[in-house]
């Protein structure tokens, strides 16, 4: 078993302490949420709207790929920990404890689109049977309690004054998000009574019994947090591929750059990596609904528009170097190595890597792309995409090979195998993933991000 799910068995809630948990929403933090809670031995209920999606985790299998989780999902069902619904009155009956984990995605604005939030708060407080605390995990704008909370006084006015909302964000990475779940490095909670703040610190106890910190903080102060953590680490990202920008111009390394900055430990080495830019649900989104809720509350944040110019830019710098290798891209053969918008996930909303293929596809290329876990996500995304089955497959006859999500497996490939099998041995490390004397040794040249351009020692001197 998984030394992190082994670590947090057996369940540690305390006789008498146990919690009948709603969750609604079961996507990547919804089912995280479910089996963790459920793995220390809360009685956890998921539901979601979508009926196939409560089929297959009923039956065991996994709607989405994140490692380990699939296990985890079998231990909690057949400990009867842990059921799924599709009927929210059936999850939210008799709940101590009911999350919201639906989706906030970007409105054309920027702003957070927050009508799930709003029919997943009008649900639970029309199958509420009780008291109860309603714990938002989505990631909302600052305000969305209080909106919360004004829908259950107008849904059940004779049952409002005993609910309570808390902010109880969530900052798991998906790729890692079990164990990030089960050992993150804080718990945050923002509620405004002491009633609510006992429930969560007895929901939590098995966690903090274990070393983890929990925070606790007005509702505000939770929901600006969690806004200001990711466009904290987009920042980084960001800086990272600004550099990458003008060392490009000035012959300088970027690896080497942020090697010497992470080494500070006021800086620190994470998220300090260029490449094609950060992606995914979060960073994107979260970073435009920040800038339009400060806006609101009438700051303007340029330097947050400034950050999401500089993400943009990253693609296009990458499409500037395959116009520099390969001249016009009509009608040429693009492979992408990575689909996903990080390594360790099959998400690709908003992945840099699609964003790239997309532009790609525009200019008139063939691009053929293939992830281990992604393909699928990815055509569906960007139809003009053709897949392969695997890495070879999809350099074979092609003009450039593109590393663009950092997949650990990328790191096996036999390059040489493929140098033989592309038209032209040109490599776009839009990663800087590979260890660049490889490549070249291998007969590719080397482009990177922030690096200078390496070509290949005459065939005659190659190892
Ligand atoms: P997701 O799209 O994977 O899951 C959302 C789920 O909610 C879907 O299964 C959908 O069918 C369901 N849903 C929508 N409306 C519903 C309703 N009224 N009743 C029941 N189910 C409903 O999204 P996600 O990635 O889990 O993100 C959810 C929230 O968590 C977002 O606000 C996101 O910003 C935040 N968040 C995400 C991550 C991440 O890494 N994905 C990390 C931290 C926070």
């Amino acid at each position: 078993m998984n030394e992190v799910i082994t670590r947090s068995r057996p369940a540690k809630v305390a006789p008498g302490e146990r919690l009948r948990v709603a969750v609604i929403g079961t996507g990547h933090v919804g089912l995280i949420t479910c089996t963790s809670l459920a793995a220390v031995g809360h009685d956890v209920v998921g539901n979601d709207a979508d009926r196939d999606k409560i089929d297959l985790l009923t039956s065991g299998r996994m709607p989405f790929y994140e490692p380990d989780v699939a296990e985890l999902l079998d231990v909690c069902l057949a400990d009867g920990r842990l059921r799924f619904t599709g009927d929210t009155s059936d999850a939210v009956s008799g709940a101590d404890v009911v999350f919201i984990c639906v989706g906030t995605p970007p409105r054309a604005s920027g702003k957070a689109n927050l009508v799930a939030v709003e029919q997943a708060a009008r649900q639970v407080a029309r199958a509420a049977t009780g008291p109860l605390v309603i714990a938002e995990k989505s990631t909302v704008p600052a305000g969305t309690a209080e909106r919360v909370q004004r829908t259950l006084w107008l849904e059940r006015p004779e049952l409002a004054a005993s609910i309570d909302v808390v902010s109880n964000p969530e900052f798991l990475r998906e790729g890692r998000a079990l164990e990030d779940s089960l050992e993150p490095d804080r718990i945050l909670v923002g509620a405004s009574t002491q009633r609510a703040f006992d429930v969560m610190q007895r929901l939590y106890r098995p966690f903090v019994e274990r070393g983890v910190r929990l925070i606790e903080t007005n509702i505000a102060t939770a929901e600006l947090a969690k806004h200001a953590c990711n466009v904290f680490l987009a920042m980084k990202i960001s800086y990272a591929n600004a550099l990458a920008r003008i060392c490009e111009r000035a012959d300088g390394d970027v690896t080497a750059i942020v090697e010497v900055m992470g080494a500070d430990p006021r800086i620190g080495p994470e998220f300090l990596g260029a490449g094609l830019g950060y992606g995914g649900y979060c960073f994107p989104k979260d970073l435009v609904a920040f800038e339009r809720l400060a806006a609101d509350l009438g700051y303007e944040l340029p330097l947050l528009s400034a950050v999401a110019k500089i993400n943009d830019d990253a693609v296009d710098a990458a499409l500037h170097k395959l116009r520099d290798a390969l001249w016009n891209l009509e009608d040429k053969r693009v492979a992408l190595l990575g689909l996903a918008f990080k390594p360790g996930t099959d998400d690709v909303r908003f992945s840099p890597a699609l964003a790239l293929a997309q532009n790609l596809l525009e200019e008139g290329a063939t691009v053929v792309g293939y992830d281990p876990y992604a393909a699928a996500n990815a055509v569906r995304e960007c139809p003009g995409l053709e897949l392969a089955d695997d890495p070879y497959d999809a350099a074979r006859g092609a003009h450039c090979v593109v590393l663009s999500t950092g997949w650990p497996e990328f790191r096996e490939l036999d390059l040489a195998k493929m140098a033989e099998i592309v038209s032209f041995p040109i490599l776009v490390d839009a990663r800087n993933f590979l260890e660049p004397e490889e490549v070249v040794s291998a007969g590719f040249t080397h482009y990177q991000m922030g690096r200078p351009t390496i070509h290949p020692p005459p065939r005659h001197e190659r190892g």
